[in-house]
């Protein structure tokens, strides 16, 4: 490393240290939740063997869904290896909740871009939308939901669910609070106390101490090669909220009438608990790597969000860098400090649903999981990157430097 990076990485790391301290406070509190929920489930190591077949009384599957619903303080808890990722569990939750005649209303714009052809934006066979499902959103405005809109569509008797996408995905607002869902779910069971609230989730567990079902939403959804595997589940997802909603969902999951009693969890258990255990940890180290990179490129005159000293809600950061060129060479250096693949170079390319070319970077043990160090970012001004994830703190530390290092050779070049 120069001595400018050195400077550069000193200065940002005694600056970070109040934002850390907060981190480190929530990861303990997180801790002590999860670790109460073990304790209160009498996890032994029984549980972590798994099951095969139908998986009838898979006592270590039922005990870890326990487990999620004591941890994220809910009723409820679906948590399983057959969901292969953030959007079928939100894929399952939303035909688990809607049936044909009812219409759901997004009051955060447009959901993430893999949600398109399950509701049926796009073409997607099978979508909601062939099932007779509506679809309405209404735009999120200036990081505030908007409530005359809300109101007025809730006249609308057909609006069962509302939808709520808690991180800013790749879109460019802020992060919604819990606590902020909360509100915001108050307003809409006040108007129609008939209506399910329903948040996608992902990218957002154990970033504050207490997640959006504690506030009152019915149900939220996310991903276990995010934030509530800790790194290590291999795949999965979850679904956590009431009881009515997870019972309704698991009927969509599996079949009717089988529902949560079957499912075998094979080989995959003692990841899922020992994943949900470090969870917290990992998260705060993600945590940290967003401020860090905020706090580095910040301090170069780059737009980031959020700025170094916010209160964090997801673990995404963006970084408005400018020209394509940066764009490449911020990933390349994410992929050089990545523990698998650091060998290879990213490239921009073509990604069906993007109008832009893509460039990503992600050099992961488990594929694709973005709780890992990763980044990417569409090759459009402000050639923004988004970046997230870092199993520890130390690495993504060093990925960001690489980063950095690779867009000071790239600018001298220019
Ligand atoms: C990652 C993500 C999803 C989809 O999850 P996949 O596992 O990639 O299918 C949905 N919503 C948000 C906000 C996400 O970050």
């Amino acid at each position: 490393m120069t001595d400018r990076i050195k400077e550069i990485d000193a200065r940002v790391m005694s600056a970070c240290s109040d934002s850390f301290k907060r981190i480190d406070e929530i990861s303990q509190y997180c801790t002590e939740k999860v670790l109460n929920a073990f304790s209160a489930e009498r996890i032994s190591e029984a549980h972590l063997h798994g099951s095969t077949g139908y998986g009838y009384t898979d006592t270590g599957r039922d005990a870890l869904d326990r487990v999620y619903a004591r941890a994220f303080e809910c009723e409820d808890a679906l948590v399983r290896p057959q969901i292969i990722s953030g959007t079928h569990a939100l894929t399952v939750a939303l035909f688990g909740m809607l049936r044909t005649g009812d219409c759901m209303l997004s009051v955060t714009g447009s959901p993430y871009d893999t949600l398109y052809d399950v509701v049926g934006i796009n073409d997607g066979v099978g979508s909601l939308r062939e099932y007779g499902i509506g679809y309405r959103e209404i735009p999120f405005l200036n990081g505030d939901f908007d409530r005359v809109r809300i109101k007025k569509e809730l006249e609308d008797k057909s609006i069962r669910l509302i939808f709520i996408q808690k991180s800013k995905g790749y879109l460019d607002r802020k992060t919604l609070s819990s606590r902020q869902i909360g509100e915001i779910t108050e307003f809409v069971k006040a108007l129609r106390p008939d209506v399910y609230v329903m948040v996608d989730n992902c990218y957002g567990e154990f970033c504050e101490k207490h997640e959006p079902v504690y506030y009152g939403a019915d149900l939220m959804v996310g991903s276990l090669i995010k934030n509530a595997g800790g790194g290590l589940a291999k795949t999965g997802g979850y679904l956590a909220g009431t009881h009515e909603c997870v019972e309704r969902c698991s009927y969509r999951l599996t079949c009717p009438g089988i529902g949560r009693e079957s499912a075998a969890t094979g080989g995959y258990l003692a990841d899922f608990f020992q994943g949900f255990f470090m969870a917290p940890h990992t998260a705060a180290q993600a945590l940290k790597t967003a401020v860090y990179c905020a706090g580095v490129f910040e301090s170069l005159g780059y737009g980031v969000n959020p700025k170094p000293h916010e209160k964090r809600y997801d673990i995404i950061q963006t970084v408005a860098l400018g020209s394509p060129e940066r764009l490449i060479a911020f990933c390349r250096g994410i992929q050089a400090g990545a523990p698998v693949d650091s060998f290879a170079l990213p490239e921009p390319g073509d990604m069906a649903g993007y109008a832009d070319k893509v460039i990503m970077a992600a050099g992961a043990f488990v594929q694709g999981a973005s709780i890992e160090l990763s980044a990417d970012g569409p090759l459009r001004p402000p050639y923004t990157v988004f970046m997230q994830g870092a199993l520890t703190f130390e690495s993504g530390r060093l990925g960001v430097m690489r980063a950095l290092k690779n867009i000071l050779e790239s600018d001298n070049k220019a």
